[in-house]
């Protein structure tokens, strides 16, 4: 495909997602601020949170940002060709039949097993790594064990000279929550066993709780992406992506009828149904069926009927006819339309959401 192609492909998309780097940045300089004097990494997995993740590290990359951390090799060898200089840590796993994919890309492991730590170290010819403690996840990281296993080996320990010693929060996004002081309690014994080294505690939420909950680096994700770091109250962040899909057909309805599969919709006529090239394919989850919305010229409307692979219905009755034409686009998410108003009504959150929307989607990127 040439690029003229691909070009043409993208201006007429039947559903693009837009991301507002801009809004991105300002998002990262007011972490930036917030997190001072601990640095802010950037949390690229899942391609970004979906929203591409070679154009978001290069646009956190010129603001600055430094550090990185991906879930996995192959989504650090994406980073690496977008940024051939910036240290980029792998959250999980790694093994015998990765480790050289680690070292070609110069990736830096954070390392969540004891036997992690011995493969490192047996091959890596002394390269950068970190640890991750597990102080009450009960998921991936040491624990107290598993320290002490490590201490326990003073030869294994001064040659892997660990970098950064990650920790990750259970509640950080409810303030107050009894877990989050008995995580840094724990945390605060574990690193007393090991040599000194750079802390990373807290991820979004962590890094606008306080001090407490950063340490030296801090892991932003979701808010800069513009999701609510907390569970409850106002968003602090701004909105940074928008999903529309293309208006494919519009009906009128004149006599009794149903939407969709199951017939679950019936209309009131006369009604005026916009069929959007949108579905579940995309991303844009089933559970929107008769409870998502979209906007189209600033105004609300209800999603009617079950969302299908490649559809969704709206119900544009209340529209003025002259507002709508084929080829247009509706708004399902941004615009009025918040992340995590609508992640509520599909019964996810923000994360769900932004890291399904789907390869069919294009992005574009202001
Ligand atoms: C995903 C992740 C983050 C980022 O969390 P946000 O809530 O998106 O800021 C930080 N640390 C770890 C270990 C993660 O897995």
């Amino acid at each position: 495909m040439s690029s003229d192609d691909s070009g043409a492909a993208r201006a007429a998309a039947p559903a693009r997602l837009t991301v507002d780097l801009g809004a991105l940045l300002a998002n990262h300089a007011l972490l930036v601020r917030a997190a001072a004097p601990a640095a802010v990494a950037g949390v690229l997995k899942a391609d970004a949170y979906g929203l591409g993740a070679a154009a978001v590290a290069r646009a956190l990359a010129g603001a600055g940002c430094r550090e990185f951390f991906v879930a996995c090799p192959a989504e650090g060898g994406a980073l690496r060709a977008a940024l051939p200089d910036a240290a980029i840590h792998v959250l999980g796993g790694l093994a015998r039949d990765n480790l050289a994919q680690y070292l070609r890309l110069r990736l830096i492991p954070v390392l969540n097993t004891v036997e992690e730590a011995e493969l490192w170290v047996a091959h890596a010819h002394g390269a950068a790594a970190a640890l991750h403690v597990d102080t009450g996840m009960n998921r991936v990281g040491l624990d107290a064990t598993d320290v002490e296993r490590l201490v326990a080996q003073p030869a294994l320990l001064a040659a892997l000279r660990p970098s950064l010693l990650v920790t990750h929060l259970a509640c950080a996004d409810e303030p107050g929550h009894a877990s989050i002081e008995r995580q840094l309690e724990r945390y605060a014994a574990l690193r007393a066993r090991l040599p000194p080294m750079r802390t990373s505690i807290g991820n979004s939420a962590g890094t606008l709780l306080g001090p407490a909950t950063r340490g030296d680096l801090v892991r932003a994700g979701i808010a800069l992406y513009g999701g609510n770091p907390f569970a409850t109250g106002a968003n602090p962040m701004r909105e940074v992506v928008r999903l529309e899909a293309r208006i494919v057909q519009l009906r009128d309805i004149a006599d009794e009828a149903t939407v969709g599969y199951g017939a679950t919709h019936r209309v009131r006529p006369p009604a005026r149904i916009a069929t959007l090239a949108l579905g579940y394919a995309d991303g844009y989850p089933r559970a929107l069926g008769g409870r998502g919305l979209a906007s189209i010229a600033g105004r609300r409307v209800p999603v009617v009927g079950r969302v299908s692979m490649d559809y969704v219905t709206i119900d544009v009755t209340a529209l003025p006819r002259a507002a709508l034409a084929v080829g247009d686009y509706a708004t399902l998410l941004g615009d009025g339309l918040a992340l995590d108003e609508i992640a509520a009504l599909a019964g996810t959150i923000s994360y769900e959401l932004l890291t399904r929307i789907g390869a069919r989607v294009a992005r574009r990127y202001l």
